[in-house]
């Protein structure tokens, strides 16, 4: 497919955003790549053009049945001046299952690819420099046919757009406080909360929220049959350090299969470490706390990397993990993917492009 390419004219061009103040998905870059796809035809007109609204009819069916699914990766500038990316194929692909699962084409994973590092030398003046800030890529399909009716649609857009954020950690880690919801769940077996698909998120506000007012930063998520099985923390998957064995619930169930949670597991692995992907209950956490066999507690996700826990609230409880301080193995875990990630390390994984 070739990539019709539309520039901004120069008075279009935006002004970039103070390096130091960018937080997170607050700016977005000149361009953006889009896609159509329409029944029949498949995907066409591949193009890049400038970052703008878009048309859609207000029967468009993302609208009202929320076919809606998206990535979220990152654009790294590395010490040479090159531009890294850290398994790109890995979210084209699970946005392909995303897409599976909700009855969505397929997207030919390769040509976005492609047309992903076009996007990114066009608007490579948008990657920070500034130390851990990095440009934040949101890949993202929605239908886009204007039809009333609770069937498939035949029309999508795919469509990439592209976000200066800042370092998630400017002045070091910052254990966070997790408060362990027994009221809400984010997934259910046979559910979707094994893809990344926009409603999942739209569902999980509500606890997010009260666990803010309430005083802490994110929600652990329980599974929804018994509210015993812990399955992430936040928007993260979640690791557990007890005693000489590396814990992490297992896939294959209403978890997201977290590219950092891969990533984690085989450099672990990889140091003679002992990972092991299996059910993990919360009271099986508190004892290991109580018995002192607790040692570190980390969640895993692009955004962040490793985010340490430093506190569980748990039924009215509050369980401190390693005096809420960050964990030797979190820092370690932490300094090797964001080495790799910023081209500053060898990569023997082949992760890097
Ligand atoms: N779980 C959920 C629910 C997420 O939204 C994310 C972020 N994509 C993750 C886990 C972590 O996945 P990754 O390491 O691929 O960013």
């Amino acid at each position: 497919m070739d990539i019709q390419l539309e520039k901004i004219s120069e008075k279009e061009a935006k002004t970039k955003p103070d390096q130091n103040s960018l937080g997170f998905g607050r700016h977005f870059t000149d361009h953006m790549l889009v896609m159509p796809y329409t029944e029949g035809k498949g995907w066409h007109d591949l193009t890049i053009q400038p970052y703008r609204n878009f048309s859609l009819d207000p029967a468009a069916m993302v609208l009202h049945y929320g076919q809606a699914i998206f990535e979220g990766m990152k654009a790294y500038r590395g010490k040479d001046g090159g531009i890294y990316l850290f398994r790109p194929a890995d979210n084209i692909e699970r946005m392909n299952i995303s897409a599976a699962r909700l009855c969505m084409p397929q997207l030919p994973v390769d040509e976005v690819l492609v047309a992903l590092k076009e996007l990114l030398r066009l608007d490579e003046d948008w990657i920070p420099t500034a130390k851990g800030a990095t440009l934040y890529i949101r890949p993202t399909m929605i239908a886009t046919e204007a039809a009333l009716g609770v069937r498939p649609a035949k029309q999508y857009l795919f469509f990439v757009i592209l976000s200066p954020v800042g370092a998630y950690y400017p002045e070091g880690f910052n254990p966070v406080k997790i408060y362990v919801t027994d009221k809400y769940v984010r997934a259910v077996p046979g559910g979707v909360g094994h893809i990344k698909t926009a409603g999942n998120y739209a569902a999980s506000i509500m606890a997010a929220v009260e666990a803010q007012q309430a005083g802490f930063t994110q929600v652990l998520w329980l599974d929804a049959v018994e509210r015993r099985y812990i399955e992430e923390v936040g928007t993260m998957n979640i690791f557990f350090v007890i005693g000489d064995e590396i814990v992490t619930p297992p896939l294959g169930g209403s978890i997201l299969p977290g590219i950092t949670r891969d990533s984690v597991i085989q450099v672990a692995k990889g140091w003679g470490l002992n990972v092991v992907e299996r059910r993990i209950t919360i009271d099986e956490v508190l004892a290991a706390q109580e018995n002192g066999s607790l040692k570190e507690i980390f969640g895993t996700g692009t955004a962040a990397v490793i985010s340490p826990v430093g506190s569980l609230h748990y039924k009215g409880q509050d369980c401190l993990i390693n005096n809420g301080e960050t964990g030797a193995l979190s820092q370690r875990l932490f300094d090797e993917i964001q080495a790799i990630q910023y081209g500053a390390k060898e990569d023997p994984y082949g992760w890097v492009i």
